[in-house]
């Protein structure tokens, strides 16, 4: 909540407590003039909490709906830096990001900042997983998927329906897209309608079938009115289809699902969180599909000091650091991406054990 509001509200009261100050009215004037939405939806948005997982290309589109839009809270989670292959779709992000290996959630709150700031925005760079999801995703009105992958969206749906928050399905590929609304209690869950996340390896990603910038806009773009239908609480008009897209071949389907709810439902039936309570046994090692990268994340996070790394790699290659992570670039041909609390991208190589090992050698924990 901005200062400005807060003082009128302290003082003598001369609007109703959540009226909008002179310069909101301003900002969002467009928008409240959209009857569904009005004076009263713009209050509801403007107190709004929303959390955006993944800040990949519909992570970027959702947050600036979102913030644009006066959602009072949104909170940004990815674990990944901008690189130059994303900035044909990730329009948040440029070539000085890139250049200076900045983490997504940082350079997205940066620019989002300047376009709105009367809006609180939290960058976590984070890998979102069993350990802190629950953590991340809580105290949110709504959750919004910007991920890319299965596995994650099986973990937020686990979240979502525990906690009773809705969420948002998003996913594009090539230039095809599909989302699906989720809200706890009323519609089937991701796991009423897909058993388990596909197999990895077997399913496209943007890294293996490439993405066009469009569909990720209207896939987002979808995603982000069906958000201010749930956040201003026009609940009637949520889209209970699953919807479809390929512009490249233009092909559009909506499959009702409004009957694909499960009673017996592993999540939302029988309220069993498999994949909340998945339990790591040790550090979890992920191959980052398509991108010849590791992901390593040990199982209790740390407190790196990342200067004092760097140093100690001085002599082991050429280093390269921000605020946020260290890289090594070995004279193998791979590059250790390190994060203040033990993370390690591997990146050249899309082998398990390699990885590990290079990190065993490189940190040694
Ligand atoms: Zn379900």
């Amino acid at each position: 909540m901005n200062e400005k509001r807060e003082k009128l509200t302290e003082q003598a009261l001369p609007e109703p407590a959540g009226a909008m100050t002179d310069s909101e009215r301003e900002r969002y004037s467009r928008q409240t003039l959209f009857a569904p939405i009005g004076e009263a939806g713009q209050a509801r948005l403007l107190r709004s909490r929303v959390a955006i997982v993944g800040m990949g290309a519909l992570g970027t589109v959702l947050a600036n709906h979102m913030v644009r839009a006066g959602v009072g809270f949104v909170r940004l989670i990815d674990r990944d830096f901008v690189e130059m292959s994303n900035l044909q779709r990730q329009m948040l992000y440029d070539e000085a990001d890139a250049a200076a290996s900045s983490p997504k959630a940082e350079a997205a709150a940066a620019r989002l900042k300047a376009a709105n700031a009367g809006v609180q925005i939290e960058p976590v760079v984070a890998d979102l997983n069993a350990g802190n999801s629950e953590q991340l995703l809580s105290g949110v009105d709504l959750i919004l998927d910007g991920s890319d992958n299965f596995a994650v969206r099986f973990l937020v749906n686990d979240v979502s329906v525990k906690l009773g928050i809705p969420w948002i399905y998003g996913g594009a590929v090539s230039s095809r897209g599909v989302s699906l609304t989720v809200v706890p209690g009323e519609t089937p869950c991701l796991r009423c309608i897909f058993d388990q996340p596909p197999a990895q390896g077997t399913t496209e990603t943007c890294d293996t079938a490439g993405v066009i910038g469009p569909i990720i806009h209207t896939v987002a773009s979808h995603q982000a009115a069906e958000a201010l239908k749930l956040l201003v609480g026009d609940r009637d008009r949520l889209n209970r289809k699953m919807q479809h897209w390929d512009l490249w071949y233009n092909q559009h389907a909506a499959v009702d699902v409004s009957k694909a709810r499960k009673p017996d439902c592993p999540c939302c039936g029988r309220r069993q969180f498999d994949y909340l309570t998945a339990m790591a046994d040790g550090d979890t090692i992920q191959s980052l599909c398509g991108r010849n990268s590791v992901q390593i994340q040990p199982v209790q996070p740390s407190r790196l000091a990342l200067d004092e790394w760097a140093e100690r790699w001085r002599s082991l290659g050429r280093i390269e650091r921000n605020p946020f992570l260290l890289k090594l670039h070995l004279g193998s041909g791979q590059t250790l991406v390190l994060f203040p609390d033990g993370r390690m991208i591997v990146q050249g190589t899309d082998d398990p054990v390699t990885a590990k090992s290079l990190y065993s050698r490189y940190v040694g924990m």
